[in-house]
């Protein structure tokens, strides 16, 4: 980066610091996107006259409220929930739910922030919002996920519609919560319409949507490995997380030909050199979607692996990472340790799980790093196909769901080569961050000042 540009980006943060202290998640993520942005934004100054960067920074709005619901012992309970609608310039608000104790305003944000770009990569037409609460749902009963469920809607449904904003699931969102989540909006509107993505296949949901982030990340990481000239057949891969994700990437990348060989949670990693079937990965669904059992579970099961308490799973030497559950799972030591045992490919199931240094240390590397933005998108793009599902009220087979996704996934790839290519290299960050940019953008200086 040149003087004058790294002195825009200093002191275009500096004022974004200001206006939002403390919120260290966003001030990341805003910094990865504006690095890569400022030259590109410097060289268009229609962007700079229209501030562009600065109001795509600001969230249209942000509702926050108090969520209070009763446990199994009788007791009360109060939690707080949030929408962060953060840009419509292209569509109606998107973005998921996270149920997790760790979510804050900051954390939203930055997920908000990073769902306008990347719903936009899709080429669908969908702006970009984040939600959530900083509720627990681990050890909870049903009856208590569907009270809170149920009291967090009472609330949300004033603020969302089919051409206003569509939540989906995130981490500790998955079909159960959804479900109770959309039985409680009908019943408060007394209507049936595509108001959450995720849903059950009974009530308007899409095939291929629970597998649809797992999936993409795969078919994004074999367009890089093309790219390359190669491909993941063969290849050994780690994988983090055991949720939602998780899972349908280790499926993927296993029917493709790759051997995986780490799972984890928050508990720690289970490292099984001799790789995950489909009859493993079956009891790990097991485990991790109807019993919400704990990883080390599975080394019980299969003595060949062997569980690595509170670790992640970097340390295994492997040619593919794929950091599935959450954000900063990733750090410097980490990233060193991968490329010390000669890691190949970097592909972001999960949002922002790479720390900005190590994703420097990748980038300097050479290897094959697919950001998130562009690596998950599959996930909101199939949630894109279930809402024009249910506004034409029909249902797509399984294969034509599939092939979509494959086919939106190539064009995220093709769409990152063109802004991201440096001579031989493709710096994927650049790419995806510059491609998602122009069309909100120019959605953003079309409307004019609003
Ligand atoms: P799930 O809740 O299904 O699974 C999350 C997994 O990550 C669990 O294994 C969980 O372990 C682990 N995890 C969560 N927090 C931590 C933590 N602080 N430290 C270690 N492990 C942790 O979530 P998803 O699979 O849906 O989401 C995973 C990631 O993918 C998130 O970053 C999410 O934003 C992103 N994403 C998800 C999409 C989707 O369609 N679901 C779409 C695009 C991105 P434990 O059970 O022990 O907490």
């Amino acid at each position: 980066m040149n003087a004058t540009i790294s002195s825009e980006v200093e002191k275009f943060l500096k004022g974004l610091v200001r206006r939002n202290p403390h919120e260290i998640e966003f001030h990341q993520a805003v910094r990865e996107v504006v690095e890569s942005l400022m030259p590109f934004v410097l060289e268009h100054q229609v962007y700079r006259e229209a501030q562009i960067l600065e109001r795509m920074t600001e969230p249209d709005r942000i509702v926050s409220f108090r969520v209070t619901w009763e446990d199994d012992s009788g007791s009360i309970r109060a939690n707080r929930a949030y929408r962060v609608q953060f840009n419509n310039s292209i569509g109606p608000y998107k973005g998921g739910l996270r149920f997790h104790p760790t979510v804050t305003q900051s954390v939203l944000k930055f997920l908000g922030f990073e769902q306008v770009l990347k719903n936009s990569l899709t080429g669908l037409p969908m702006g970009g919002a984040k939600g959530g609460a900083n509720f627990n749902p681990k050890g909870k009963s049903d009856r208590e996920v569907m009270r809170f469920c149920q009291s967090l809607m009472t609330e949300l449904h004033r603020h969302i519609g089919e051409n206003t904003d569509v939540p989906a699931g995130d981490i500790g969102v998955g079909a159960r919560e959804i479900s109770y989540l959309f039985g409680q909006y009908k019943r408060l509107e007394n209507r049936f319409t595509g108001i959450l993505t995720g849903k059950g296949l009974s009530f308007g949901g899409s095939l291929v949507r629970k597998e649809a982030t797992g999936y993409g990340c795969i078919y994004f990481c074999e367009n890089m490995f093309n790219q390359a000239g190669d491909s993941i057949k063969g290849k050994t891969v780690s994988v983090s997380g055991s949720g939602n994700v998780a899972l349908y990437a280790i499926e993927k990348a296993h029917s493709m030909g790759a051997k995986v060989v780490t799972a984890s949670d928050s508990s720690g990693t289970i490292h099984d050199p001799e790789g995950i079937d489909y009859e493993k990965l079956d009891f790990l669904k097991d485990l991790k979607e109807v019993k919400r059992g704990r990883i080390h579970e599975y080394a019980q099961k299969y003595p060949a692996a062997t569980f690595l308490e509170k670790q992640r799973p970097w340390q295994v030497p492997v040619d593919i990472a794929l950091p599935c559950a959450t954000q900063n799972e990733i750090d410097q030591n980490d990233a060193e340790l991968l490329l010390k045992n000669g890691v190949k490919a970097v592909c972001e199931g999960a949002n922002m799980p790479t720390e900005l240094d190590a994703v420097r240390q990748f980038l300097r590397a050479k290897i094959l790093y697919g950001p998130a933005k562009a690596a998950n998108a599959g996930g909101v793009a199939v949630s894109g196909l279930e809402q024009s599902q249910n506004a034409l009220r029909l249902s797509w087979s399984r294969d034509e769901v599939d092939t979509k996704l494959h086919t939106i996934m190539k064009d995220i790839h093709q769409k990152c080569l063109e802004h991201g290519k440096q001579g031989d290299f493709v710096n994927y960050v650049d790419g995806a961050n510059i491609a998602g940019f122009i069309k909100v953008a120019d959605a953003m200086v079309a409307y004019g000042a609003v």
